[in-house]
């Protein structure tokens, strides 16, 4: 983790809790997080999203709130800083859940979201040689945040670039509701970053949900959850997690991950190893 980065997230939590401070919801507080970190150009994300093969820049994003269990995401879409505004606006604009591509990118104008240049000079790529070399690199730098409510409500994020060496139009873990990101009031709010394809193989979001319900805590739930990620499919991922009861756990299965937490009191804390 680079100074920049850990001020930038240091600065990203500060402005998620202040609004959380002044009232707002934790949906409000997760998006605005978030758009700390895609700005920053520090991540694998919105303005530092990594360039597909053929050079093109697609990024995907979701976000979900616990009380009505609301959600919104795109996936593949082009052109913006703000994915996860474009997310937000899914959920809270339209009656769907997900929009994708070229589609996902008007929605976004219409919103007048701020652009940035889509593409460098399209390259070449052959699909040999994408299959050769997938597995290289199954991504770093996705950014996420989980956040509680002074109701009582959490949220999750989640927003990516997407991995380094993929085919134009795949999609990962990271706008797929259940796998990238869930929340629910009544388990906990959690976002995933990691190998995606891995991640949606075990729909893990909801999966860690499902283990706060039957009872276990956030730490025992996403270290079950990424045990057996592991050891039936060899994936890989590392995840936040929030109960309502202000639980709160960080767990990967990556030698390293990074990320912070604060309540308001001191020092945000950042570190980018948390076993
Ligand atoms: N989960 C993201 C994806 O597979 C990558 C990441 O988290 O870095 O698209």
């Amino acid at each position: 983790m680079t100074v920049q980065q850990s001020a930038c997230l240091r600065a990203a939590l500060q402005v998620g809790y202040a609004w959380l401070e002044r009232g707002s919801s934790a949906l409000l507080a997760v998006e605005q997080t978030i758009r700390v970190l895609e700005r920053s150009g520090l991540f694998n994300a919105g303005k530092g999203s990594k360039l597909q093969l053929d050079g093109m820049r697609r990024m995907d994003a979701s976000i979900m709130e616990g009380h009505q269990l609301r959600a919104g995401a795109v996936a593949s879409v082009e052109g913006i800083i703000h994915p996860i505004t474009a997310a937000r606006l899914v959920m809270e604009r339209t009656p769907h859940v997900l929009l994708v591509g070229p589609s996902a990118g008007r929605f976004a104008r219409h919103f007048r979201l701020e652009s940035q240049r889509p593409a460098r000079k399209l390259r070449r790529y052959s699909l040999e040689s994408v299959l050769r070399r997938y597995g290289e690199s199954h991504g770093h730098g996705t950014v996420g945040a989980v956040a509680l409510d002074q109701t009582g409500t959490v949220a999750a994020g989640a927003s990516t670039g997407g991995i380094e060496v993929m085919l134009p139009g795949r999609v990962g873990d990271t706008p797929i509701i259940g796998c990238g990101v869930y929340a629910d009031n009544e388990t906990g709010a959690v976002s995933m970053t990691g190998w995606g394809e891995s991640i949606i193989r075990l729909a893990v979001a909801k999966t860690i949900c499902e283990q706060l319900e039957d009872g276990k805590g956030p730490a025992t739930a996403a270290r079950r959850v990424l045990h057996r990620l592991v050891t039936r499919i060899n994936g890989s991922a590392g995840c936040l997690v929030l109960t309502p009861d202000r639980r709160f756990a960080i767990h990967h299965s990556t030698s390293h991950m990074m990320a912070g937490w604060w309540g308001g009191k001191g020092e945000p804390t950042v570190r980018d190893r948390f076993q």
